[in-house]
């Protein structure tokens, strides 16, 4: 009997042994429908969990909340317009006309994605930009043709470098009104450029404060300065994640719907 026994599994050995592929391949296949069952097992699960959750309720509105970036383009610029398509959200950028000749496939993708694009000057050189109210409105009217050849579209929003007060004058003021410009500064600075990369949370708090302060004050439409810089691009998700978990709407400037916001207290700005 045990010799029987023996021969049997001599024999069966010398059957099995030869395809081992054939035995490998049976107990792969129980171990796919065993996953497969496993996974519907879970996903209805899962389903029966989402399905008993409470639905949470959308908090409720504060206030319009615009991000516009400073002094690109450059390769931040890029960095931040993923980040904005990754939370389909639309911001505003100021460009610098010497860096638009230099990076035009950046320009391009961002007024492609529906984002707004002004100028912030040609130079933004103090002496050169608040020379003289010629020669600004020469920085102005360049920096807004570079954006016009590269989009097709002649922007009417500016934002000037160091922002409009105490830099821009009358006779500035003049001329911006005479070319239908409107002028645009900020409500809350980020403060973004003082911070290392390292940093970068400060970044975040302020905008948390300066917003804060701004919607209690009766803000409607809040305007942030940002810059196209390499810290910023590591605060931006934190700061859109913050700003859409208090109910804040970000959009993008719109010119049939213009904002006055100027330090200069110009309404027709
Ligand atoms: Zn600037």
């Amino acid at each position: 009997m045990i010799k029987l026994l023996l021969s049997f599994s001599l024999t069966l050995l010398v059957f099995i042994l030869p395809f081992p592929s054939v035995s490998l391949a049976t107990e792969s296949n129980s171990s796919v429908d065993h996953t497969v069952v496993e996974k519907h097992i879970n996903r209805l699960l899962n389903k029966k969990i989402e399905d008993s959750r409470p639905p949470v309720p959308p908090s409720p509105k504060k206030a319009n909340v615009y991000l516009t970036f400073d002094d690109g383009p450059n390769k931040f610029t890029t960095i931040n317009l993923q980040t904005l398509k990754q939370y389909e959200v639309s911001g505003t950028f100021f460009f610098l006309g010497k860096h638009m000749k230099e990076h035009e496939s950046i320009v391009k993708a961002v007024a492609k994605n529906g984002h707004y694009i002004g100028t912030h000057s040609m130079t933004h050189d103090k002496t050169k930009v608040y020379k003289n109210a010629e020669a600004f409105i020469q920085e102005i009217n360049s920096g807004v043709s570079l954006i016009e050849q590269m989009t097709g579209h002649n922007p009417r929003l500016i934002r000037v470098p160091y922002g409009s007060k105490p830099h821009v004058t009358t006779a500035m003021q003049d001329k911006l009104i005479k070319q239908d410009y409107k002028l645009w500064d900020w409500d809350v600075d980020s403060n973004d450029w003082r911070y290392t990369d390292k940093q970068y949370k400060e970044i975040v708090k302020n905008v948390q404060l300066e917003t804060e302060k701004a919607y209690k004050s009766g803000d409607k439409d809040i305007i942030i300065l940002l810059h196209d810089r390499s810290q910023t691009t590591k605060a931006l998700p934190l700061i859109i994640e913050w700003l859409q978990e208090e109910g804040y709407t970000l959009k993008t400037y719109e010119e049939e719907r213009h904002i006055v916001q100027n330090f200069l207290r110009d309404k027709s700005l």
